[in-house]
């Protein structure tokens, strides 16, 4: 019998490329669920040809567009807890969770109850709720498996020994597209140079997050749920050739890196296979081409972000939840041209400065933060 899978967010960068993981596995893998946010008419194209048993849109307005385009009768959630539905309502071997953003974490939150295998693409539910969708995932017996290149690159290696052998892990980071420049240069950064990633083709948003490094910055505290690491055992390491993933350091000094050449199809074959490997559609590293990989310190003067990141997994509680929803704010006012791009990394750390912590926060206490956040930045920005 085939494994079922419901993809959240299919049409975007990592889900698109789940569907075509998927298709590439479709002896032994089919699509059950698909859910967007807003674009009916991409999830109609996708419902029609793979045909699931549901499809789900969060934006109430399209639900009637979607309907009518779909050449089938699949059940159709929409509105606001379309995506919770759907992961209620359809039995399923493996979640995906790539929605952007905040808006994933209701659904993660209901997947990890039901105590499925998620496959988590969305990190900021991470950052935001990991206080509760970890030990939510650890009462239900849910797995929580990374598709961040670089948490899945430290899942990899992990199999190589025990959590308490573990003495440190190395985060790489590509350095984005202003690694070699000078703080004045990134001071005029215009919208399209933060686009313009060398390495990796992924969303507008994340593309922005590994121009100020606030991408690596919510991976630091994405790791440290994940592998349920302190502050002090996390370590970015700047690897420009984004071969290496990520490495662990064993207690015997042994380190474990993950490599492959950057295609997001690797890391979410292999949260659908994990422990299994099978083969799959990713190329072959050609080490003769690659000539050198290169490493470099981060430097927390021309990228602060990276600063808030280890601050935020220091402090838990609410913060996570303020750094991501203040990020994601500024993010969207750099876009529209209301802030320079220095001004977005120093938006979010005035919140996490104004913001009051919550140590033990409930998912209410975690939303509510966000929102506060949200407000707060445009009340900066503004006056
Ligand atoms: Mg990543």
């Amino acid at each position: 019998m085939k494994k079922r899978v419901i993809i959240l967010g299919s049409t975007g960068s990592i889900g698109r490329n789940t569907i075509d993981v998927v298709q590439s596995l479709s002896d032994q893998w089919e699509v059950v669920g698909l859910a967007a946010g807003s674009r009916s008419s991409e999830l109609a194209e996708q419902a029609n040809r793979f045909r699931p048993e549901a499809v789900a849109l969060a934006c109430n307005q399209n639900g009637a567009n979607l309907t009518d385009s779909l050449n089938y009768a699949p059940s159709v959630f929409s509105g606001p807890t379309a995506l919770e539905d759907l992961v209620s309502q359809v039995e399923c071997d493996c979640v995906v969770t790539a929605v952007v953003g905040v808006g994933g974490i209701s659904a993660t939150l209901r997947a990890a109850e039901l105590g499925r295998r998620i496959a988590l693409a969305n990190k900021e539910a991470m950052v935001v709720a990991g206080a509760v969708l970890i030990p939510t995932a650890r009462r239900s017996g849910a797995t929580i498996i990374p598709v961040d290149s670089e948490h899945s690159a430290i899942l990899q290696a992990l199999q190589s020994g025990t959590q308490s052998q573990v003495r440190r892990v190395f985060l790489t980071a590509s350095g984005g597209p202003f690694r070699t420049w000078t703080r004045e240069a990134i001071g005029r950064a215009t919208v399209e140079d933060a686009l313009a990633h060398p390495t990796w083709c992924m969303g507008p948003k994340i593309t922005i997050d590994s121009a100020t490094m606030m991408n690596k910055a919510l991976e630091i505290i994405e790791a440290k749920w994940l592998f349920d690491l302190s502050d002090e055992q996390i370590e970015v390491i700047v690897h420009p050739e984004s071969i290496i993933h990520s490495m662990v350091e064993f207690c015997d000094g042994s380190v474990m890196a993950q490599m492959g050449a950057p295609d997001m199809r690797t890391p979410i074959q292999y949260a659908l296979s994990f422990p299994d490997r099978v083969p799959g559609p990713s190329d072959s590293l050609d080490f003769a081409a690659l000539t050198q990989l290169t490493f470099d310190k981060p430097d927390f003067e021309r990228f602060p972000a990276l600063r808030l990141g280890f601050e935020v997994a220091r402090l838990g509680g609410t913060s996570g939840a303020v750094l991501n929803a203040a990020n994601e704010e500024a993010v969207q006012l750099f876009r529209d041209g209301a802030i320079s791009f220095p001004e977005i990394t120093q938006v979010v750390e005035r919140a996490l400065d104004q913001h009051t912590i919550c140590e033990n926060p409930t998912l209410a206490e975690l939303l509510s933060a966000d929102r506060w956040a949200r407000e707060e930045v445009k009340r900066c920005v503004t006056c």
